[in-house]
């Protein structure tokens, strides 16, 4: 069985809001119940664990539970100190039948039916997979100076996005790794990296955007009002 990881702990400073980013609203609708009704309406996730603030489970049941009644949705649990431990929280709240974990931000909800059948299929085959995008600009790789050191090829460079998708004894051994090491990793491929382990890069969509700053509300509206290819 295949179990999604959404992930709504983190505080969203960026934003500069009020609420946390998650529960704002984007075309009607709360970020987090589109980001949640794509993994609810996809025949390949069987169920959902939602990690949430560990003060925000009246909210997110104000919100979102009651309101949208998602039927996958079997555990809610709370999130740790740095995404890192949020995502460790809903690792040890899989259902024991799971093969395939699929962790995504909850910030992200433009995902589509489409990415994720990619990561699951790509995380069979392979064991880790992520969603992510060629980049569109030269990237350069700066000295703490501010002098640029070089410049990668830029057929080489990716923007990673989630989701990320792995077979669950490589996530797991992945996060064991991490503690051991002390390593605090950004995105779960890279704990996957560190025990030198392949991850899989698959094409995501350049309007999976994450939702980080107000500009990006806007955005995500715009793709909204424009088309909806998704799902
Ligand atoms: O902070 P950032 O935008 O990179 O967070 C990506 C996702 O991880 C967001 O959906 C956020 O809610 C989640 N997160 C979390 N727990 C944290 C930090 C971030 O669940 N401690």
């Amino acid at each position: 069985m295949n179990t999604a990881i959404i992930l709504a702990a983190g505080k969203g400073s960026r934003m500069k809001a009020q609420l946390n980013k998650q529960y704002l609203i984007l075309k009607e609708k709360p970020i987090l119940a589109h980001t949640i009704s794509v993994f609810e309406e996809s025949s390949l996730i069987d169920e959902i664990i939602l990690v949430i603030g560990e003060f925000e489970h009246e909210l997110c049941k104000n919100k979102i539970l009651d309101k949208y009644k998602f039927k996958k949705v079997k555990k809610i649990i709370s999130g740790g100190k740095e995404r890192q431990d949020s995502v460790l929280n809903g690792i040890k709240a899989v259902n024991e039948k799971t093969d395939i974990v699929l962790i995504h931000d909850g910030a992200r909800p433009l995902i589509t039916r489409k990415i994720i059948k990619k990561c699951v299929d790509s995380a069979k085959k392979h064991g880790a997979a992520s969603a992510g995008v060629p980049i569109k600009e030269t990237i350069k790789i700066m000295g703490k100076d501010k002098f640029v050191k070089y410049t990668p090829k830029r057929e080489d460079v990716w923007v990673t996005q989630t989701p990320q998708a792995f077979r669950i004894d490589v996530i797991k051994r992945a996060h064991e790794f991490a503690i051991e090491q002390e390593v605090l990793g950004t995105d779960d491929a890279m704990l996957v990296e560190h025990m030198g382990e392949h991850v899989k890069m698959v094409e995501g969509d350049y309007e999976n955007i994450k939702i980080t700053t107000p500009d990006d509300l806007i955005t995500a509206e715009a793709i909204l009002g424009h088309k909806r290819k998704r799902r």
